[in-house]
């Protein structure tokens, strides 16, 4: 074989938690994530050419040393001690990128996914989440996907019910925001409103959609929302046009809303779409 196409999905926080501080300066979590239809394509080309090279239709992504994808190959012949003989990379990315989505680590993952593949190195999961975890938090959940409860740095992963199927309307507001500079400005020492991620988790084991929706919560997002006033109106907008529950993913600024009715996140896609180029319309991967 000597192309793999992998389809590298996003993922949305239903709760995030920040529950402390480890001495090297990394924040702990907890957290419940969830893969969504959204995804960027991913195909992995063996060739002769001795390198890695990367294409992507967007031009602001980067194509060199710096896109995860390419230090995820990088890492990959480094770990396993394989020979690169040559590898091309190509992206057609469709999650909005510094959102919150976990688009560059889910690209990563593919990358790690499809070179297992290639080289018929058949790594168990358990150590390509070890690899993936030297790239970033999130990759172990993006190698996994599905409905994770997270915890430690983002790499403890702990499988769950997913919620009951329904549509997910996203949007990224113009802007993007320092994940780092998120997590300097809160302290988890003194914050006073948390997620119910306990409640999450029953709400989740019972299939209780209404349960889930009205538990959705991020302490991330009064950060983001006291300094940019597009997350509070995407909320209006997804609430008032029915969504069941709506809240900001990760360090965002992405938000989005839940939908059991396909016509009214229709709608909602609709009213955002105009405003916010960068809006989706989804559903869950369940
Ligand atoms: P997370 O949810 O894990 O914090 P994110 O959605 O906030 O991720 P990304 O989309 O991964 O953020 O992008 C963060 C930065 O990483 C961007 O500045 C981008 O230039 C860079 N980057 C590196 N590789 C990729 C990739 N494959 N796709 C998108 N961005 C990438």
């Amino acid at each position: 074989m000597n192309e793999v196409q992998i389809a590298a999905h996003a993922k949305i926080n239903l709760t995030l938690d920040v529950t402390g501080r480890l001495p090297n300066g990394y924040h702990t979590v907890r957290m419940v994530m969830q893969s969504v239809g959204l995804h960027d394509d991913v195909t992995v080309t063996r060739n002769s050419s001795g390198a890695v090279t990367l294409t992507c239709d967007k031009a602001y992504v980067p194509t060199d040393g710096r896109n995860l994808a390419v230090r995820a190959a990088a890492l990959f012949f480094e770990e396993t001690g394989l020979t690169n003989e040559g590898l091309h990379i190509d992206i057609v990315k469709r999650i909005p990128v510094a959102a919150g989505l976990a688009g560059g680590s889910t690209d990563a993952a593919a990358v790690l996914h499809a070179l297992d593949t290639l080289y018929e190195t058949d790594l168990p999961l358990e150590r390509l989440c070890e690899i993936g975890l030297k790239l970033g938090a999130d990759v172990p959940y993006c190698l996994l996907g599905g409905t994770m409860l997270a915890e430690g740095i983002g790499e403890a992963l702990t499988p769950i019910l997913p919620p009951p199927y329904c549509h997910v309307v996203l949007c990224k507001p113009p802007f993007a925001v320092s994940t780092a500079a998120v997590y300097a400005a809160i302290d988890a020492e003194t914050l006073t409103v948390r997620p119910d991620t306990d409640g999450m988790l029953a709400a989740l084991a019972a299939g209780d959609y209404a349960g889930v929706c009205h538990r959705l919560y991020n302490v991330m997002e009064t950060v983001t929302a006291a300094r940019h006033s597009e997350i509070g109106q995407i909320k209006d907008t997804l609430l008032s046009c029915g969504a069941e529950g709506a809240v900001m993913s990760g360090s965002g600024p992405t938000t989005f809303g839940l939908f059991s009715n396909s016509e009214k996140a229709r709608a909602a896609y609709e009213a955002l779409k105009p405003v916010f180029p960068d809006t989706h319309l989804t559903e869950l991967l369940v």
